[in-house]
Order: structure tokens, then sequence, then C-alpha cells
């Protein structure tokens, strides 16, 4: 990620100094410190009623033309399950459901610097997919006709909620 070179907030250049255990940037005349902080990222393991898996093929990047989980970054005000199924419905057009939380993953990604990863199992009852310009494709699939999924944290995820539905 693009660090700032000049305050935000008056335009004055910034210094570098170690504030709060760490180094940061910070503006020698009005005080802002740059805190940088994850962004959130939901992603959607949306499974219908045969209970096949939803997988798309990404047309941007990062991980362009690679077979994934859908999902994006939860917008400020809204509740993660909110970010979770928006970003589902914009993608494919599917109405999903909250299943259950699969879990919270910290991962470095270009070009966003952190990001903090809530993955949900989403159930969906129609899944007649139409699909938007972020895919080239997308599907449901039974597990042995599956896609490759290729992308370390989505291959994390697929296990882990297998792991989850053993569990319950
Ligand atoms: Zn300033």
């Amino acid at each position: 990620m693009k660090a700032y070179t000049f305050c935000p907030l008056c335009g004055a250049g910034l210094d570098r100094s170690m504030i709060g255990g760490r180094e940061r940037n910070f503006c020698p005349t009005c005080s802002w410190i740059h805190y940088i902080n994850p962004l959130p990222v939901a992603i959607a393991y949306t499974v219908n009623r045969k209970d096949e898996l939803l997988v798309v093929r990404r047309a941007h990047e990062p991980a362009f033309n690679e077979w994934s989980l859908p999902g994006g970054f939860i917008e400020a005000g809204e509740k993660p399950e909110e970010g979770c199924l928006r970003e589902l419905m914009e993608e494919t057009s599917l109405e999903g459901e909250i299943d259950s939380l699969i879990g919270i993953y910290q991962r470095e990604v270009e070009p966003y610097g952190s990001i903090l990863v809530l993955a949900y199992r989403v159930l969906v009852d129609n899944d007649a997919i139409a699909i938007n310009h972020e895919l080239f494709d997308a599907g449901f699939y039974p597990e042995h006709l599956m896609p490759e999924v290729r992308i370390p944290l989505h291959q994390t995820i697929i296990m882990d909620a297998g792991l989850c539905e053993l569990v319950q």
C-alpha cells in the first residue's frame, strides 16, 4: 500500500517516528498520526439446496481470472453480514441468508495491505445466477466437479467450512 507523503488534513510534509510501539508517519504541524488499520472484507461461502458450492471466476485484480469465493469490502456503517450478502447480490444477483460464521482471517494483499476477512456460510434457495462486470463466470458445483480454487485464503476457508460441518 502507498503511504501518505503529505498530511491529508493540513498538507504539511509528514515525518516518521516511533509512536505507540511502531514506526508511523505523523504531521509535525497539526500532530495528525497515520494509524494504519486493516481493511475489512466479507467472503460468502455460498451453498444451494443441493449443497453445491458457489465459485466465481474473477474479472479483476487481485487474482485476475482465478476461481474464488465471492466477497468484497465491508462499507462503513454496514454490518459485516449485510456487507457479505450485498457483495454476493452485486456480483451474482443471488439473494442469500447468513447461516454461520466460518472464521476470521488476517492477510497481507497487494495493493490493499492488511485485510481482515470474515468468512460466512451463506444459504440460497433460488440459485439462478446473473453475474456483473466483476466476474467472468460463476456457478454452483458439487465437490468433485468444482473448478480448482488456487487462492490460499479461499482454500483455507473452504477447508474450514468443511470442518465446521463435520462438527455440527
Ligand atoms: Zn497536518
